[in-house]
């Protein structure tokens, strides 16, 4: 069951929702409508000269170096779909002498894959220092038109030069700076949204001027079509017209497309549709996505359905000759192999003959969904006088749903099973996470994550640039019996990946029976390298084998009880097949030796119980289980290993 075509996207439209186009049998293609000339991102901007200060005389720019104003670079959730079109009248030319832009598009936009993505709040920073001289911030956020819209939520800073950059298109109250302010290059000043008049989650940057009241665009990027000085400390390479890039990709089924392949499928793409834990090899059909950018050039793509013994099932191919500024493709293959073949099956995309991409799904009796928080499952709250709210929806609607608060001050709680009740905010930094986990019965893969950032403008900026979060696992040895564990505090320090290894943060979190345990740092950024220490109480301070970078916007999962060497030294005991965390070091001094077997020896002999430090493996006596663990950790000289 083979389909091969070759043709022209532009001489072929069979099928069409909006800028849905058939391009082959069951494949499908939605990119960015092309918008007129009298449709833009922002509005025209006019002088207020109560906001505004005119610049005398000729001015290029020349002394601003901005810096990439996000925290993730190109390509890590960033997608650059406009550039900035310096042709006057009609007709397109951005710096480079392409048309990588829209007909008088006067910014720089950058756009976030998905909705998913701004839920998982990308950061705005400010590209150059200056003085925030307006703010705009409570309109709707999740814009997909240009039509009978809010306003954009936006902030304009007046440069130290006196020319200014406006962000726009920002998350519903998510400015985290003040009128007024002056900020550093650098700084957070919001979130990426798609407020205003915007298609998808996208940030336009816009620098420029005031001459005689009128305002002047300065395009930052520097090339054959704008020979003013680049902006940039340091210009990226050109990115319109790139190869081949496959951005992110996804199977589903129909169940999670409103039932039905055949309904508009760009509300679902633009929330990032979430795979399905297990697939039921009695589904007729199957769909599988992708987010791809580029320019084709004449060259193929090809997408295979293989099974799990790597059998081709079915494949498509097309060659198209069209620039794909960003939008997403989708193939809905016949599937119902029944379940005589189960296991990881996958979808291949092939760009040109090169394997791009690879996406394994599992192949089951039945479809299982995890539960998705809807309609949001990011949000931020400002400081109030008033108790906030939020009531946590999850869709499909299930009965057994349990919200667990991850990293929340205490002016937070959850009540009714799922409202979250945001008190006056208390904290020390301007802007605070916690996460809500909503799981099915307590299950570790069948839940969803909601973020709420807390934004209080009376607080100083935290030193770290946001927040990172660490999803960690570790078995303490003691409190390990070899299935599950006595659940206990650890501590979790973050240090300098250089000596003398200073302590950049630290979080105290409850470790689960299972060895699991969320850590939210508030003082570390991402793309930043740490070593992980876990401090308990009882156990030997361990540290991971190296440094390790926290990713942008995704948590950082550690695993220690997968192998020894995971840890610094390869400090780890193997029991029951997982490595745990030695235990014994009761004085926390480092080393495990006689002087912790006496301490323990002792609190025996007095048959001390309870929840005392000397009771190593977690069941509320002082035994000679315990003292057997120190004992053979002191005869074996186990001690703290770290750079
Ligand atoms: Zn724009």
């Amino acid at each position: 069951m083979k389909t091969i075509l070759i043709l022209l996207l532009l001489q072929i439209s069979v099928f069409t929702f909006g800028q849905t186009t058939k391009i082959a049998e069951n494949l499908y293609s939605y990119t960015k409508p092309i918008q007129s000339a009298d449709q833009h991102c922002t509005p025209e901007i006019k002088f207020d000269p109560l906001i505004h200060e005119n610049i005398a005389g000729p001015y290029d720019g020349g002394n601003l170096q901005f810096i990439w104003p996000f925290t993730q670079a190109i390509d890590d959730g960033i997608v650059l779909v406009n550039y900035v079109d310096n042709r006057s009248g009609t007709g397109i030319k951005d710096y480079n002498d392409d048309n990588w832009a829209y007909d008088g598009h006067n910014g720089t936009d950058f756009s976030l894959h998905d909705f998913r993505n701004m839920d998982r709040f990308y950061a705005v920073k400010a590209a150059a220092s200056g003085t925030v001289v307006q703010t705009v911030m409570n309109n709707y956020d999740r814009n997909t038109g240009w039509t009978d819209v809010d306003p954009a939520n936006k902030i304009l800073i007046r440069h130290d030069d006196g020319s200014y950059a406006y962000y726009y298109h920002l998350m519903k109250r998510s400015v985290t700076v003040k009128l007024g302010e002056y900020v550093t290059q650098g700084r957070i000043i919001g979130y990426v949204g798609s407020s205003g008049v915007s298609s998808d989650a996208h940030l336009h940057f816009e620098p420029g001027h005031f001459v005689n009241g009128n305002w002047t665009k300065r395009d930052p990027w520097s090339g054959i079509y704008n020979q003013l000085p680049s902006l940039w400390d340091d210009q990226l390479p050109y990115l319109g017209f790139r190869d081949f890039v496959l951005h992110d990709m996804g199977v589903y089924t129909a169940g999670l497309v409103g039932g039905s392949f055949n309904n508009n499928m760009s509300p679902y793409l633009k929330e990032r549709i979430i795979s399905p834990n297990t697939i039921s090899g009695y589904e007729s059909k199957i769909g599988f996505w992708m987010l791809i950018q580029g320019n084709y050039s004449t060259k193929q793509i090809k997408l295979e359905m293989r099974n799990s013994n790597g059998t081709l099932i079915d494949d498509v191919s097309y060659t198209n000759y069209n620039q794909f500024q960003y939008g997403w493709q989708w193939w809905t293959p016949d599937f119902n192999p029944g379940i005589s073949v189960t296991g990881n099956w996958y979808f291949r995309v092939l760009y040109d003959n090169v394997e791009k991409g690879r996406y394994f799904f599992n192949v089951q009796l039945l479809t299982s969904n995890r539960p998705r928080l809807y309609p949001a499952a990011g949000k931020c709250f400002r400081r109030s006088v008033f108790l906030q709210r939020d009531t946590l929806r999850v869709r499909p609607v299930r009965t057994n749903m349990q919200y667990e608060l991850v990293g929340a001050p205490p002016n937070v709680s959850i009540t009714n099973d799922s409202i979250v009740n945001i008190g006056t905010l208390d904290q020390i930094f301007r802007v605070r996470e916690f996460k809500v986990i909503a799981s099915m019965g307590g299950s570790a893969s069948l839940r969803d994550t909601m973020i709420y950032k807390l934004i209080d403008t009376t607080k100083n900026h935290s030193i770290g640039n946001g927040i990172v979060s660490l999803e960690l696992k570790s078995y303490l040895e003691g409190r390990y019996n070899g299935i599950n564990m006595q659940g206990d505090s650890i501590t979790v320090l973050l240090r300098n990946a250089l000596s003398p290894y200073v302590i950049i943060d630290q979080a105290t979190v409850y470790s689960l029976p299972n060895g699991s345990s969320i850590a939210n740092f508030h003082d570390a950024n991402s793309g930043i390298y740490n070593y992980l220490v876990v401090k308990h109480r009882s156990s030997i301070e361990t540290w991971s084998k190296t440094a390790m970078q926290f990713p942008n916007g995704f948590p950082l999962k550690y695993d220690f009880t997968d192998a020894n060497t995971k840890a610094y030294g390869n400090n780890l005991k193997l029991k029951g097949g997982e490595y745990c965390i030695y235990s014994g070091d009761v004085n926390q001094d480092g080393v495990v030796d006689v002087i912790d077997v006496a301490s323990v020896d002792n609190d025996l002999s007095f048959f001390i119980q309870g929840y005392v430090v000397t009771d190593l493996d977690g069941d509320d006596f002082v035994d000679s289980a315990d003292l057997a663990i120190v004992e053979n950790n002191a005869n074996n000289f186990v001690v703290r290993m770290r750079p």
